[in-house]
């Protein structure tokens, strides 16, 4: 089954709102077995509109809509799916009864203007809208359907979960759709490309597809089938094969967050951490504290951006810095150390890089960042080159670092 989503409203042309419910629904309706094969955004003029619907129409089988079902003027999606259906607009007491109690339970007069919302094409059923007054409309003609739902990204999601999805299953009864995720980290999507062409181009039925962000590279597999079982069995295969050319870069799946993981490792070791961060400002320090319990590992740090303050708190020698730099290994292996004897953690994690945009050298490039890891083991600084951003050269640092930490706990080189 083929569904085509159109999100209306000129604010999410004009880039005042991001289109959140796009990314929700396209989500949703692949994990009912239903294929998402266009979206299309559009403004809030009626010619515009019901071409949108007309092409949505021709080429899939179900359409979905979202915004533009309220009372207001130029909530216009109702009389659009009207005038494309030749159908009238039918007033329903008990809807309109239904509205009133909701607005009286919060002590208020319904304002006359949402006597609209009891208006309906005629012959359509209705979604409803437990948080909003705004109805979700179906019409369903010559073996197609169509979908209306408010743009309120609460009442829609809400209406998706409770009623849509179920809908969509019910047409669907043998369609599965199954995602797996890979995440990887340090490693780059051409690196990972060379080392698994040979899957990538096997003729296999799993759609391989490489997400990557600041945090790493995801790698998420889709198996479609009417066999449940069997899809889960062709994503297995293909999961073992990914972790044999990847294994020591992939630290998770599906929903697995670094910083999580890293909390996780360092409590069954019973290891403790101390950070000492120069180009990162705190954010190593935040992706940690970010989690619930990290109080369990995470001991604390210095913000050492000045050369003064890393060889005062950190006891940095100044002829290190003098000699080498403040970005240079020696130095990073000094304030990783520093952190961890000032603190008494058992690791030490340091950063100290050029985040730009300026500031660069040619011997020193700006996205050059030496992490330092101190641990009972020794001390070690390795060296990372990024691009010319300054928040991504600080974002791809502070997972850097994790990275390092997680390869030092799981022996991986
Ligand atoms: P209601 O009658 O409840 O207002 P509606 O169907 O008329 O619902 P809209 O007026 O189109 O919805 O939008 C309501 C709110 O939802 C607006 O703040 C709008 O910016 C937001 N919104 C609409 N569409 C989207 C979307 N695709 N993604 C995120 N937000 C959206």
């Amino acid at each position: 089954m083929r569904a085509e989503l159109i999100t209306i409203g000129d604010e999410l042309l004009y880039g005042h709102v991001l289109d959140t419910n796009a990314a929700y629904i396209g989500e949703k309706i692949a994990e009912a077995g239903v294929d998402l094969i266009y979206h299309t955004t559009v403004g809030d003029r009626s010619e515009l509109m019901i071409n949108a619907i007309a092409q949505a129409m021709n080429r899939a089988d179900i359409v979905l809509t979202t915004g533009g079902l309220g009372p207001t003027h130029d909530d216009i999606t109702k009389k659009i799916v009207c005038k494309y259906f030749k159908r009238q607009l039918v007033f329903h007491e008990d809807i309109l009864k239904e509205l009133e109690k909701k607005y009286s339970a919060q002590g208020i007069n319904m304002p006359p203007i949402n006597q609209n919302q009891a208006l309906l094409p005629q012959g359509a059923k209705f979604l409803e809208n437990r948080i909003g007054s705004a109805l979700g409309i179906v019409i369903e003609e010559h073996g197609k359907t169509l979908v209306a739902m408010p743009g309120v990204p609460t009442e829609m999601r809400l209406m998706v979960d409770e009623q849509l999805i179920p809908m969509l299953k019910k047409k669907t009864p043998d369609q599965v759709i199954i995602h797996r995720k890979l995440r990887t980290i340090g490693i780059v999507e051409s690196a990972i490309f060379e080392k698994v062409k040979s899957i990538v181009e096997d003729k296999s039925k799993i759609d391989i597809a490489f997400l990557p962000s600041f945090r790493g590279v995801d790698i998420r597999l889709t198996a479609k089938s009417d066999d449940e079982k069997k899809a889960r069995e062709a994503i297995e295969v293909i999961e073992t094969r990914f972790t044999e050319k990847l294994g020591k870069y992939i630290f998770g799946f599906d929903n697995d967050e670094l910083p999580d993981l890293i909390g996780r490792l360092l409590v069954s070791r019973n290891q403790t951490v101390a950070v000492a961060e120069s180009c990162t400002g705190g954010m190593l320090g935040k992706l940690f504290t970010d989690i619930p319990g990290s109080s369990d590992y995470f001991l604390g740090g210095v913000i050492a951006y000045s050369d003064e303050l890393k060889t005062k708190i950190l006891s940095v020698p100044a002829i290190t810095i003098e000699r080498h730099g403040a970005v240079s290994a020696e130095t990073a292996k000094h304030m990783a150390e520093g952190a961890r004897k000032l603190t008494g953690a058992s690791i030490g994690i340091s950063l100290t890089g050029i985040a730009g945009p300026d500031g660069g050298t040619e011997e020193k490039p700006v996205g050059l960042t030496y992490i330092g890891l101190a641990t009972p083991d020794g001390v070690k600084a390795k060296d990372f080159h990024y691009g010319k951003q300054r928040k991504r050269n600080r974002q791809r640092a502070a997972f850097s670092a994790l990275d390092m930490i997680r390869r030092y706990l799981k022996s991986i080189e």
